[in-house]
């Protein structure tokens, strides 16, 4: 008998725990991340209806959906990045189902963003965290708050200007220290992509995923709702669809809070 399973329902019943959804809504608006005309685009996302209670199906109705692995709230494999090609269970299929699941340390930077859409999370900033709110333990989910969600459009979302996008992300060093120091399940951002808007032209480029995939870690990106979560406290799970020899996919991403 698990009496701790039914603590946990009965908590969920008493609404002193709360189900947080940390997805965006998955449609033809979600925005796509753009690259540089040289490299192959992803496609957003399409629907078409199969049918509904109509002459193709008079009782029923569905659609196909069409769109890339890595499109609105989704989960980064390590198969995604080069770095992390070669690594044992690195795809949505293979990756052990315990691993999606771990406690959310939630850093805060949306002032420090306000003042800087480029603000990249230091280890310095990941040091004051840890005094207030003890040490990233092993198997965390690590997500950055920005306050990029409530930016409604995609123009504003993407925020690209004429040198490319401009979003917040993680200092190198600190996507060091968080994969092979803290040994994190991954990292969580609210932005488009785990990487800031600049990233392609840091050296060497896109470090947060040549280093977390590297590691054999995980992204999610475009979360929500992230303002919801304790700092420390919550539980995330994040378990992409299990897509043959899948890099990512669209997920739910859910959050089990005080
Ligand atoms: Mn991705």
């Amino acid at each position: 008998m698990s009496t701790l399973l039914q603590q946990l329902v009965a908590e969920l019943d008493a609404g002193r725990l709360r189900v947080i959804d940390l997805t965006q809504p998955l449609g033809p608006d979600t925005p796509v991340i753009g690259l540089p005309p040289i490299f192959a685009p992803s496609p957003g996302v399409t629907i078409d209806v199969i049918s509904k209670y109509d002459d193709k199906g008079p009782a029923w109705y569905w659609n196909t959906i069409h769109m890339g692995e890595h499109t609105g709230t989704h989960f980064d494999a390590p198969v995604h990045w080069v770095t992390g090609k070669d690594l044992p269970n690195n795809t949505c299929d293979t990756i052990e189902p315990r691993r999606f699941v771990g406690p959310a340390c939630v850093i805060d930077i949306t002032r420090e963003v306000e003042a800087n859409p480029d603000y990249l999370l230091t280890p310095q900033d990941l040091e004051r965290w840890e005094k207030a709110n003890g040490r990233v333990p092993k198997n965390a989910w690590v997500l950055l708050r920005t306050g990029w969600s409530t930016r409604k459009t995609t123009k504003e979302f993407l925020n690209v200007g004429e040198d490319g996008p401009h979003a917040p992300g993680f200092h190198q060093d600190t996507s060091r220290i968080l994969a092979h120091d803290r040994d994190v399940l991954g990292v969580g951002v609210e932005t488009i992509g785990t990487d800031a808007g600049q990233a392609g032209r840091f050296d060497p480029p896109f470090p947060n995923h040549s280093t977390m995939h590297g590691a054999g870690k995980f992204g999610l990106a475009s979360l929500c709702n992230l303002e919801q979560l304790p700092a420390v406290g919550a539980v995330v799970i994040a378990a992409p669809l299990k897509l043959v020899h899948g890099s990512g996919s669209p997920l739910r991403v859910i959050a089990i809070a005080p």
